[in-house]
């Protein structure tokens, strides 16, 4: 509803996308079970096949619970519409399949989530999209990777687990010159920290399985944009692929956003806090998290993002066998992967998330043996710490 974009961010999170007068006044929006609508005549349903009349036809094509967080995100993130997935990977693929056709070139950002580079390879071997990787840093960079093929742009920032950032702006300008669309993957910020849609990009993808559902307990995926781009999509994607949520999904969606913005910012003051102690701890040989001061993209985050974020990686000053010990010695931190719930996890990229690297690649990528991965939690930072201080002492 565009009468709520002169709310806050908090307040938008709350209450855009959902009418209680519209839902018998429901508090909570209703979880609307069903796989199909009826028509109370073939007239009618002849109508809204056609969209000469509103309403709803059947689950895989939209939903009620399904629109309020579809509205709800997209208002967050200063789009016109979004669409939900049933993963981020759903998301994912959808977009890239829908803005690609044989013989097309995609430019990446040079670290992109273990299942994207997946779908790269498929794409490039069973249907001729290529693709290539960048830091996007100077606008000749960029431009020598763009060739009259390139149909998308695909940036995650910041990238995964070394936490360099992307200068979005930069990329912008450039793309708009020669009409390609960039896509950001925004998991890692939520719209909460970062809203590249207001920089100019032209879609934003995350997975809602991470701060966005926020809890653990939801495998989801979204994508806000135009009106245009989104229908487009819509239509074609999301519809005849068909990897949709469901209902009860989006209803914890929608609940998740309500505490999006206090819970990023505990995440976020938790995390600076731990980074700040780890950057001290004699077994510790580098940190890397942008809002630390001494990160080569701090100025660049300051600039972008609203804070550093919830994730941090840092080095063990030792050996590989040094950090098996000292993660098997966590007692309050799981160790997992994924991100963004109110638990700390912490997982090992180059045996798990980036397992599937070549060593030599992984070295590149500045993933070394001794890398760890946290994603800081809502628990009291203190007993984060001590957890943490704890397994270091111990090696
Ligand atoms: C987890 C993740 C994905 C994939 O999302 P799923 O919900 O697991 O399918 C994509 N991009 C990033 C950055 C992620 O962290």
């Amino acid at each position: 509803m565009k009468k709520e974009s002169k709310y806050k961010f908090e307040t938008k999170a709350i209450h855009s996308g959902y009418d209680s007068t519209k839902h018998l006044d429901s508090l909570a929006p209703p979880i609307y079970q069903t796989s199909t609508f009826t028509f109370s005549s073939l007239e009618q349903g002849a109508n809204r096949f056609a969209g000469a009349e509103g309403g709803y036809v059947y689950s895989r094509l939209s939903n009620p619970t399904v629109t309020i967080l579809e509205e709800r995100i997209a208002q967050l993130e200063a789009g016109e519409a979004a669409l939900a997935f049933g993963s981020g990977m759903a998301a994912v693929s959808a977009v890239l399949i829908g803005l690609t056709k044989y013989g097309d070139h995609i430019l990446c950002s040079k670290g992109v989530y273990g299942c994207t580079f997946g779908l790269l390879q498929i794409l490039k071997e069973k249907y001729n999209i290529d693709h290539s990787f960048s830091d996007l840093a100077t606008k000749e960079a960029i431009l020598s990777h763009i060739n009259e093929n390139t149909a998308c742009i695909y940036i995650e920032t910041p990238i995964n687990p070394t936490m360099t950032l992307v200068n979005l702006e930069l990329v912008v300008s450039v793309a708009k010159e020669k009409g390609i669309i960039v896509v950001v993957d925004n998991t890692f910020s939520t719209p909460y920290l970062q809203q590249p849609l207001q920089l100019g990009c032209d879609l934003v993808i995350h997975s809602a399985t991470k701060f966005i559902g926020g809890h653990g307990d939801v495998v989801a995926g979204l994508i806000a944009g135009d009106q245009e781009l989104v229908g487009q999509l819509k239509k074609t994607v999301q519809k005849d692929i068909g990897g949709v949520i469901a209902p009860f999904d989006a209803w914890l969606l929608v609940r998740g956003l309500k505490t999006l913005a206090v819970r990023m910012d505990r995440h976020c003051e938790n995390a600076e806090k731990i980074a700040a102690q780890l950057k001290e701890h004699p077994k510790v040989k580098a940190v890397y998290y942008p809002g630390d001061r001494d990160h080569p993209d701090y100025e660049l985050m300051k600039k972008q993002m609203k804070k550093g974020g919830g994730l941090l990686s840092f080095e063990l000053n030792g050996n590989y066998e040094q950090t098996v010990k000292a993660v098997n010695q966590l007692k309050l931190i799981s160790i997992a992967v994924s991100l963004g719930d109110a638990e700390t996890l912490i997982q090992h990229p180059a045996s798990m998330t980036h397992g599937a690297v070549p060593e030599k690649v992984r070295k590149e990528m500045g993933i070394s043996n001794e890398l760890l991965r946290l994603s800081v939690g809502l628990e009291s930072w203190e007993d984060i710490w001590q957890d943490l201080k704890q397994a270091l002492d111990s090696v």
